[in-house]
């Protein structure tokens, strides 16, 4: 569909929807922010204007952490908040992101300049399974007996108690999906949440609310504060009620938080952000290898944290490599959001796509071999073609930053020895995830253990589960999110000691 034929029903939905006045979502109700910041809505696809978000500050964030402190206190106090009530909402907030999964695919699409195939497929989908994973743990949550040696006659056991009330803050490149994960498991542990999305895509965020509210979560139980990192976000961060930051985003940002909750020190986790290695032995299965890769670093315009973005490739076989490489890059089709045959959107916005297109400039200059790329005429919008740089110094800067962008770097190597290849591989301060294609179980195994990598994946296209922890070595973050350890992240943990 171009932009000039007639929208869909659920793309006037989606487009009403933007255009429609925004609120905070606090304590079950909308409410107006007291200032008169606003951040505007910008469709990346044309970079037009399509509506106002309002901008909330401290007032917002304490208004919302009472809420939630209140929510908590209340089920407490009532005994009705039990783990298969709350079990039961998560699957109904599921039930009710599928029944309005055809807007919700629009909303992101519009929002994010993801193509609508992807946001149909991914994203809503991400949304409602993550919802559903984590509304299993509710009630399976526990903690354990422990016969003591001390002298004494002893009931020992553990609990896992929620860890109260939780900040969480959101980046822009999966928002609906990124919203959901972090909601659900925090409502499965007993918490509460006050939950800021991003300022440049806090759309489909703001349309959970509405179902949160259909669906009847308690009043407070979830909070949408939209607004400015280093004003809601940095007001979330500081508040004396937050019991825990979880955090997605830049590993600059994850930084400046780690410090501002040193002051309460409040638990966090952080999952910054990456420089994945792919590692390609000259025994790989090339074409399946060359599409994971393709669909790693291109898929959401390499808008991912764990996009495969550093290519390390066998001498023997990088040619044969590169060239499928190239020839699904150009086989891309490139074009608007809105249309179900696109497979590359925009980037997500004009500040970003100024940053990424520096990242390949930089390179060129430096003498990096700049295969494809550019925003291949494209007058309106954010985009830009896949982009591979090859032969570029170890220690550049497309090699060593996060460009978050469709632009692989790749390096080739002549050796057979794992300890110079992980040695390769580990050559960046990131340590999210890293992938190796080989066909020889000695090569991967022996590799395994010396990534430092918080995820690594064999001969692996995709491979994301909510029942695998995600998390980052090094400056890649700590903590995990996902599988029972992302649950656990939002319990401390109590010892009782009970004499007899
Ligand atoms: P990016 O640079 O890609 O936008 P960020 O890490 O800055 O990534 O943003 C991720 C999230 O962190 C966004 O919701 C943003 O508003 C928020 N954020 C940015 N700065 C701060 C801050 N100082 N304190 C808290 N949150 C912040």
């Amino acid at each position: 569909m171009s932009q000039q034929q007639t929208p869909s029903p659920a793309r006037t939905l989606a487009l009403r929807y933007a255009a429609q006045e925004h609120k905070t979502f606090i304590n079950d109700e909308w409410v107006a922010v007291r200032t008169a910041s606003a951040i505007p809505i910008i469709n990346p696809a044309s970079g037009e204007q399509i509506g106002t978000l309002p901008a909330a500050g401290a007032a917002e964030v304490d208004m919302a952490v009472d809420a939630a402190q209140q929510a908590l206190s209340s089920a407490e106090r009532t005994g009705a908040w039990k783990p298969a009530e709350r079990s039961r909402l998560l699957w109904a907030l599921a039930d009710a992101i599928e029944a309005n999964a055809a807007e919700l695919a629009e909303l992101e699409s519009l929002d994010v300049g993801k193509p609508i195939a992807n946001a149909r497929m991914v994203d809503v989908p991400g949304a409602a399974a993550a919802l559903r994973y984590f509304a299993g743990w509710a009630g399976k949550i526990g903690g354990e007996t422990t016969e003591l040696s001390v002298p004494g006659r002893w009931h020992a056991y553990t609990r896992r108690e929620p860890v109260g009330v939780v900040g969480q803050i959101v980046p822009w490149n999966y928002p609906l999906m990124g919203a959901a994960c972090k909601i659900a498991p925090a409502i499965a542990a007993g918490c509460a949440v006050v939950l800021k999305p991003a300022e440049q895509t806090s759309l489909s965020t703001l349309r959970l609310a509405e179902l949160i509210h259909e669906v009847g979560l308690p009043p407070g139980m979830v909070n949408i504060v939209p607004g400015l990192g280093p004003e809601a976000g940095a007001a979330l961060v500081r508040h004396p009620g937050v019991a825990k930051i979880s955090f997605t985003g830049s590993t600059a940002t994850g930084r400046t938080i780690l410090v501002e909750a040193a002051a309460t020190m409040k638990r966090v986790t952080l999952e910054l952000g990456g420089k994945s290695p792919v590692i390609v032995f000259p025994d790989a299965d090339l074409d399946a290898a060359a599409r994971a890769i393709a669909m790693s670093i291109f898929f959401n315009s390499g808008q991912t944290c764990s996009a495969a973005s550093r290519l390390l490739v066998h001498n023997a076989v990088a040619q044969p490599l590169l060239e499928r490489l190239q020839s699904i890059a150009d086989g891309m089709q490139m074009g608007d959001p809105a249309d179900a045959a696109t497979q590359l959107g925009p980037l997500v916005s004009a500040e970003h796509h100024a940053r990424v297109t520096a990242f390949v400039e930089a390179a060129r200059q430096e003498n990096g071999r700049i295969i494809g790329g550019g925003d291949k005429g494209f007058e309106r919008g954010y985009y830009m073609a896949p982009t591979i740089i090859d032969e570029i110094a170890l220690d550049s800067s497309a090699m060593q930053q996060e460009i978050f962008g469709p632009v692989l770097c790749v390096t080739r190597f002549d050796t057979a020895d794992l300890q110079a290849i992980a040695a390769l591989a580990n050559d960046t301060r990131y340590g999210l995830a890293a992938y190796i294609w080989t066909r020889d179980l000695g090569t991967a195994h022996g590799l395994i253990p010396l990534l430092k990598a918080g995820t690594v994946r064999v001969n692996a296209l995709g491979g994301n589960d909510f029942g695998m922890p995600s998390g980052g070595f090094k400056q890649s973050g700590f903590g995990r999110e996902n599988g029972r350890a992302g649950v656990e992240a939002y319990t401390e943990l109590k010892s009782v000691t009970l004499g007899y």
